[in-house]
C-alpha cells in the first residue's frame, strides 16, 4: 500500500463590494430585474470605452495590504480571449503579468497548530453576464441572457499548491471571508455567487518530490461543498491510481446533489487566452501615497481584534476567538458592551451570552447576528440587570427568552411579570423558615453532617419564592438558620 498526501490549491474569486461596476458606472445590486444594470460599455457595443473604477482598485490593494501582499504600482490591463456567449465582447479585461498584488500570506489554526500559506496573487478581473437556461423549474428550449452582472469588479485570488488536507482548504477560506468582510472589500456570500472557488487537486506518495497530475473542480458553491469536494476528488484519484489507472489533467464539476465530481473537459484541449495588453485602458503607475493612504485606513484586523479582546477585556483565547471569528459579532459584542454600566464587570457575562444562548437562538432560527431580535443595548442590559442583583441568572434566562421572542426591553419584562429579584433579608428569612419546618428530613441530615442536604431546603425556598429568591441570600441565611 502506498502512502498518499494531498496537495490542494484555490482559486478564489470575490466580488469586489463597490456601489457600480468596474468599468462603467452601472450599479452592482444583487437580484435587480434581468438587464435593469447595464449601459453600452458593460454590454459590450462597438466602441464603448471602459474607465477604471478607483474604488476597485483601492479595494484590491486594501485586501492585498491585509494579506502581507506586495503592491504593483504598476497597472496594467490585458483581454483574455475567448468565446463567451455571456460577454458579447467576447474577451474579459483582466490582468495578466504583473497582478496588482505579488506574494501574500495568511495563516490559519489547524488542530490547534498554526500554518502559513503563501498566496500566489490577486488581480482584477470584470466578472461575465449570466446564461439564463430556466424560469423558476421551468426549463427552456432557448437561453436567455442576463448581462446585470457582466463588468461588475472581481478579485481573483490564486494561492500556492500548499494546502495539504479539505479541512485545511476550509480554514482558508473561512479566515479569507472573515478578513475580506473586516474588510468590507466583498461582502464574500458564497449563496449570492460573491465569492467563488475553484479548488485544484492533486495527490502524491509520501516523500514525493514532484506534483502528482493536478484536477480542477469547479462549481463548488458552498464552504462545506469544498472540503467534500476534495475529500471525495482525493479518494478517487487514490482509487485510479491504486487499479493501476492513470490520472489525467482535466477540468472537473463538482455535482453537489450526488456529491461527486464530474469530468467536464481535458487540460489537452485547454484554451489559449491570447492575452494582449487591452488597449483601452493604457498602463500607468500608481503613486506611492496612493498605496500608503490605504494602508492608513486598514481597519483592525480579526487578529488584532482578538488580542485586544483578551488584553482589555480579560476573555479567554476561547471567547476571543468566537467573538472575532466574523466582524458582525464583534461589533456586537463591542456595542453592547460599550453600552453596559460597568464594562469591567460585563465583559466575560456578556461574551457568555452571546456565545451561548443567543448564538443558539439565532441558529435554530437560520438567521445572522445582524437580524438579531435582541439589541446589543437590551443584552447589555439584561447582564446589568443581573449584575446589580435585581434577577438572577437564572430567571434572567426566562427573560431571555422573551426578548428574543418579542425583541423586548428587559426591564419592561421583568416589571410586567413581576421577576425582581427578592434582596430583602427579612423577607427572605421568612420563607426560609417556613421551608425549614417543611423539610424535616433534610435538615436532620444536615445537622447530622451531610452539608449536601442543604441543596433540597435550598430547591424549596426557590419554589416557594417562584425562583425569585436571591441564592446568594437564600445560601447565606439557610445556612446561618441551620447551624445556630
Ligand atoms: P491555471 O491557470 O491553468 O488554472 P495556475 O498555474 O494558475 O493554472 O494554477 C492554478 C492553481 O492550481 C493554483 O492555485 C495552484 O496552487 C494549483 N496547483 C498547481 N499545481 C497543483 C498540483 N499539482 N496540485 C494541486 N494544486 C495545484
Ligand atoms: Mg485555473
Ligand atoms: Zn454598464
Amino acid at each position: 500500500m502506498v502512502n498518499y498526501e494531498t496537495v490542494v490549491g484555490l482559486e478564489v474569486h470575490m466580488q469586489i463590494n463597490t456601489k457600480s461596476k468596474v468599468f462603467c458606472e452601472c450599479s452592482t445590486q444583487f437580484g435587480a430585474e434581468p438587464n435593469a444594470n447595464t449601459c453600452v460599455i458593460c454590454t459590450s457595443q462597438p466602441g464603448a470605452i471602459p474607465i477604471l473604477n478607483k474604488k476597485a482598485l483601492e479595494a484590491i490593494i486594501k485586501t492585498g495590504l491585509a494579506l502581507d501582499f506586495t503592491i504593483n504600482k504598476q497597472c496594467t490591463f490585458a483581454r483574455k480571449q475567448y468565446f463567451y456567449p455571456d460577454v458579447p465582447k467576447n474577451y474579459q479585461i483582466t490582468q495578466s503579468e504583473p497582478p496588482l498584488c505579488s506574494k501574500g500570506k495568511l495563516a490559519i489554526n489547524v488542530d490547534g497548530k498554526e500554518k502559513v500559506v503563501n498566496i500566489t496573487r490577486i488581480h482584477l478581473e470584470e466578472d461575465a453576464g449570466k446564461l439564463v437556461h430556466e424560469i423558476g423549474s421551468r426549463k427552456l428550449s432557448y437561453s436567455l441572457l442576463d448581462l446585470n452582472r457582466a463588468s461588475v469588479g472581481l478579485m481573483e485570488l490564486v494561492t500556492e499548491p500548499e494546502l495539504s488536507s479539505p479541512q485545511e482548504a476550509f480554514e482558508f477560506l473561512t479566515e479569507l471571508k472573515n478578513i475580506v468582510t473586516y474588510l468590507d472589500t466583498s461582502e464574500c456570500s458564497m449563496e449570492e455567487g460573491k465569492m467563488r472557488c475553484d479548488v485544484n487537486v492533486s495527490i502524491r506518495s509520501v516523500g514525493q518530490k514532484e506534483f502528482g497530475t493536478r484536477v480542477e473542480i469547479k462549481n463548488i458553491n458552498s464552504m462545506s461543498g469544498v472540503k467534500e469536494a476534495i475529500t471525495y476528488e482525493v479518494q478517487r484519484q487514490k482509487e485510479v491510481l491504486e487499479s493501476g489507472g492513470k490520472l489525467v489533467q482535466e477540468t472537473r464539476l463538482w455535482e453537489a446533489q450526488e456529491g461527486i465530481t464530474k469530468s467536464m473537459r481535458s487540460k489537452e484541449g485547454a484554451l489559449d487566452y491570447r492575452y494582449f495588453p487591452e488597449p483601452d485602458l493604457v498602463p500607468f503607475n500608481l503613486p506611492d501615497s496612493f498605496v500608503e493612504d490605504l494602508r492608513a485606513q486598514l481597519p483592525e484586523l480579526p487578529k488584532a481584534k482578538k488580542q485586544r479582546f483578551m488584553q482589555d477585556y480579560y476573555l479567554s483565547d476561547y471567547d476571543a476567538s468566537y467573538l472575532t471569528s466574523n466582524r458582525q459579532t464583534a461589533d456586537f459584542y463591542e456595542e453592547a458592551l460599550n453600552s453596559s454600566k460597568d464594562k469591567k464587570m460585563s465583559a466575560k457575562p456578556l461574551a457568555n451570552w452571546t456565545s451561548t444562548e443567543l448564538s443558539a437562538k439565532l441558529n435554530a432560527s437560520k438567521i445572522n447576528i445582524l437580524q438579531s431580535p435582541v439589541s446589543s443595548k437590551n443584552l447589555a442590559k439584561l447582564v446589568d440587570l443581573i449584575l446589580n442583583n435585581t434577577i438572577s441568572g437564572k430567571i434572567a434566562k426566562t427573560v431571555f427568552e422573551d426578548m428574543y421572542e418579542k425583541s423586548a426591553d428587559p426591564e419592561l419584562i421583568i416589571k410586567e411579570k413581576g421577576l425582581i429579584q427578592i434582596s430583602d433579608e427579612s423577607e427572605i428569612i421568612k420563607i426560609c423558615q417556613e421551608a425549614i419546618i417543611e423539610s424535616p428530613k433534610a435538615v436532620a441530615e444536615f445537622k447530622a453532617g451531610k452539608e449536601r442536604a442543604v441543596g433540597a431546603v435550598v430547591g424549596l425556598v426557590m419554589k416557594k419564592s417562584k425562583g425569585k429568591a436571591n441564592p446568594r441570600l437564600v445560601n447565606k441565611i439557610l445556612l446561618e438558620l441551620l447551624k445556630a
